[in-house]
């Protein structure tokens, strides 16, 4: 059977970005591809924000906590993002899902380094999608990866290894 793996829509070419584009990552579908059930999901699109819509960015609140926001009209996404994400993930231990590919850099998505805005000076690559950090958080035994971390071989076969021996864990 397949390693059943998350991903984000945009990374297999489904036109889900905020620009109506996607990031296809022929890479990582040539290489994983033939060993993977890919379960597509973009939380952007699933809270309803459509396509194209405005960007969203991390953003450090004057207490010092992280927040998602719209870059232009400054809504906050953050609680809607995190509810929809604790939904998701009674369906990710539903499906059984072995991993998960992340889409870097992304407001919702992205799991290392996300770039994180604070009034008046430049972005820190600090933060983690907010997304992303629910399901972390909620399956913190689930391996994930972003896709460019993916391009290097001893990653992308550290991440198999990985893959595998969460299945294991699963049916023994
Ligand atoms: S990074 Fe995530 S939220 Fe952004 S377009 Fe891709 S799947 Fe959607």
């Amino acid at each position: 059977m397949p390693l059943r793996l998350g991903i984000s829509s945009c990374l297999l070419g489904e036109e889900v970005r905020h620009d109506g584009g996607h990031k296809r990552d022929g890479s990582l579908i040539d290489s994983l591809g033939p060993l993977v059930q890919w379960i597509a999901v973009c939380p952007e699109m699933e809270i309803g924000l459509g396509t194209p819509r405005e960007a969203i960015r991390l953003v450090r609140r004057a207490a010092g906590s992280i927040g998602m926001e719209s870059v232009e009209t400054q809504v906050d996404l953050t609680e809607r993002m995190r509810a929809h994400a604790r939904r998701r993930v009674k369906d990710f231990a539903q499906l059984d899902l072995d991993g998960y590919v992340f889409k870097s850099d992304s407001p919702s998505c992205g799991v290392f380094r996300v770039r994180v805005w604070a009034d008046g000076t430049s972005p820190e690559a600090t933060g983690r999608g907010v997304f992303a950090e629910e399901v972390i958080r909620a399956l913190p035994a689930l391996p994930v990866e972003e896709e460019g971390r993916l391009h290097e071989a001893h990653l992308r076969e550290n991440f198999i290894e990985r893959l595998s021996a969460y299945r294991e864990t699963k049916t023994s």
